[in-house]
């Protein structure tokens, strides 16, 4: 675990772990040291002139003084590594996250790393901290007691040297028992957790169906399972626990009854018989402080597992001699596709975009219509065929320069903390003021900005807290008409879809289709009908493609779609909400 440390932390931080570990290995041996000069100081108060224990006491007050020094110097020394490790752990996540592909926080993976910078850094910081301690202390004392042991009598030494294997092995037995039980459980705590806030947030659904009194079934059981996978830890812990100290304990009784019976027989004097019984209880109750942290440890383990487990997902490869395209249609060929290997969601989808024209993507939910839309920002690489802009493979694009192709307006917006005004100037940081009216007004921004006191100096809290969903999609459009890019992906969201922004929406649309190659994952029907060209993707493949009178003419799955969006159409009574859903 501490190599897995030391690497993820890397060379230069890696230095005051090692430093420390090499004061509480110094530590460690003085503390042993102090305990085997304990044999002489005692031989000398029982033997015939008590004063000859002036110089061993010396020695051994010595070697306290100094066992005390360093381990006051190396718990300084701990936090202080504590701390270091923490920033540094945040600053490679940090470096780790912009190169992460953009498609490994699609699967709602941001809570997930919340919890890995937050509590999984601070459990690793407690190992320089807190644990190394008692874990050098459980290791290179008994082993400098043992060294002692051997050299005093090599009787009782030997006896206590074959019991160690013998104690390693229950302890391993034990340890195993234990991650046995706690492997299940930190994903069974996980759903747990991710229950509960479900519950929490779904309240208000849950009231107005009345579903909050009889308890809900899914949240019961993930708490039910929690309660089992606790009760199943406890009954493996305790037997693993208990076997360790029993087996210590073991040892300690069979080295008395050694002892013992050697100074019986005359062969050990009584006064070294004492000493090493002192000693060997010391031997017995440092390892035993090995035990106790176990669990701390392990959990230490698996809070370093979930952080390398971040920093060793690949980014997607970068070419070796970067293109750039020249022009900027863009082309699906064959391309398979899958989050994961038995799941394909794109099978074999061929199409082009044509260059400064307007591409409407319809289809069944769940039919891989956003999918298409990550591919082509290229949020993962595809697992068959080729997405191509310009004629170029995007794998051949170096990924700033791709950044600077393609705008994506998504339905999950995500708002800084900050102004308005900075939220839209992501699209293009040196933007002036006017540019920013110009944008505003074209997204449909403007009224939102104009009813604010502070205009677009009004601060939008975390994540865009203080807007609504349809006014954060016109910040995103915003940001994307002002990035100017020559590829822009747009997904109608439905639930932003009221009457002012629809209207917004459709403002944007025609603006960008004039300068740019626009894909746009439909919802409104205004919006397909204007399409230059409509791609129906179903069952992992484009099951049509063409424009509306054409692909209506051919009476396919298109047609139907139009047939049941339009008869639902007509059932609503306010006209501009008609493609609400
Ligand atoms: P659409 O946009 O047409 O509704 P999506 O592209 O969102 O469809 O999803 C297509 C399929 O891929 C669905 O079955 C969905 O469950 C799955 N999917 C989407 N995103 C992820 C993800 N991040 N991880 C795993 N599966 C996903």
């Amino acid at each position: 675990m501490i190599r897995r440390l030391l690497a993820a932390l890397g060379p230069e931080d890696a230095r005051p772990v090692r430093r420390l570990l090499a004061l509480l290995v110094a530590a460690a041996v003085l503390q042993g040291l102090a305990f085997a000069l304990l044999v002489p100081l005692l031989r000398a108060l029982l033997g015939p002139d008590p004063r000859d224990a002036w110089a061993p006491l010396g020695w051994f007050a010595l070697a306290t003084a100094a066992f005390l020094a360093i381990t006051f110097h190396a718990q300084n020394e701990g936090f202080r590594t504590g701390a270091r490790v923490a920033r540094q752990l945040h600053h490679v996540l940090g470096e780790a996250i912009v190169t992460l592909p953009l498609g490994w926080f699609a699967g709602g993976r941001s809570g997930e790393l919340t919890r890995v910078a937050g509590q999984s850094v601070l459990q690793v910081m407690s190992l320089p901290a807190h644990q190394l301690r008692p874990l050098v202390t459980a290791v290179v004392t008994p082993a400098t007691v043992l060294v002692a042991l051997l050299v005093i009598d090599w009787r009782v030494g030997l006896a206590v040297a074959v019991a160690v294997p013998v104690l390693l092995v229950v302890l391993r037995v034990g340890n195993d028992l234990l991650a046995r039980s706690d492997r299940g459980r930190d994903a069974v705590i996980h759903e747990a957790a991710a229950r509960v806030i479900e519950f929490a947030r779904a309240q208000p659904v849950l009231r107005a169906f009345g579903a909050t009194t009889d308890g809900n079934r899914v949240l019961d059981d993930a708490l039910v399972a929690q309660r089992d996978a606790d009760r199943r830890m406890i009954g493996l812990a305790v037997p693993g626990l208990v076997s360790f100290a029993f087996g210590v304990r073991v040892v300690f009784t069979a080295a008395l009854a050694l002892a013992v019976q050697l100074a019986l027989t005359g062969s050990l004097d009584p006064a070294t018989a004492i000493a090493v019984i002192v000693l060997v209880a010391r031997f017995t109750e440092t390892i035993g402080t090995g035990a106790e942290i176990g669990a701390s440890l392990r959990m230490s383990g698996n809070a370093l597992t979930r952080i390398t487990d971040v920093l060793d997902t690949p980014p997607l490869p970068e070419p070796a001699r970067p293109r750039r395209p020249e022009s900027y249609e863009v082309e699906f060929a064959g391309v398979g596709f899958g989050y994961r290997a038995d799941a394909p969601v794109l099978r074999d989808v061929s199409f082009t975009l044509p260059e400064r024209g307007l591409t409407a993507l319809v289809g069944p939910s769940g039919a891989g219509k956003t999918t298409v839309a990550r591919l082509l920002a290229r949020f993962a690489d595809v697992d068959t065929g080729a997405v191509r802009i310009g004629g170029v493979d995007v794998r051949e694009i170096a990924a700033d320069d791709l950044m600077g192709l393609v705008a994506s307006v998504f339905q999950d917006v995500y708002l800084f903390e900050g102004t308005l005004a900075d939220n839209v100037r992501l699209g293009r940081p040196d933007a002036s003021a006017d540019d920013l009216d110009r944008v505003g007004r074209l997204a449909g921004l403007i009224q939102v900005v104009e009813e604010l006191p502070a205009g677009w100096d009004t601060r939008v809290g975390e994540g865009g807290a203080t807007l609504s969903g349809g006014q954060r999609q016109r910040v995103s459009i915003a940001r994307a008409l002002l990035k100017d890019a020559p590829i822009v992906v747009l997904d109608e969201a439905t639930a932003a879809l009221d009457p002012e922004n629809d209207a917004a929406i459709g403002a944007a649309v025609t603006e960008l289709a004039t300068r740019a190659t626009v894909l746009v994952i439909a919802h409104r029907l205004q919006t397909v009908q204007a399409a230059e060209k409509i791609l129906v993707l179903r069952h992992g493949v484009v099951a049509e493609q063409g424009r509306h009178t054409e692909l209506l003419a051919a009476g396919g799955t298109y047609a139907e779609f139009w047939e049941r969006r339009t008869h639902a159409a007509g059932w609503r009574l306010v006209p501009t909400t008609e493609e609400k859903r």
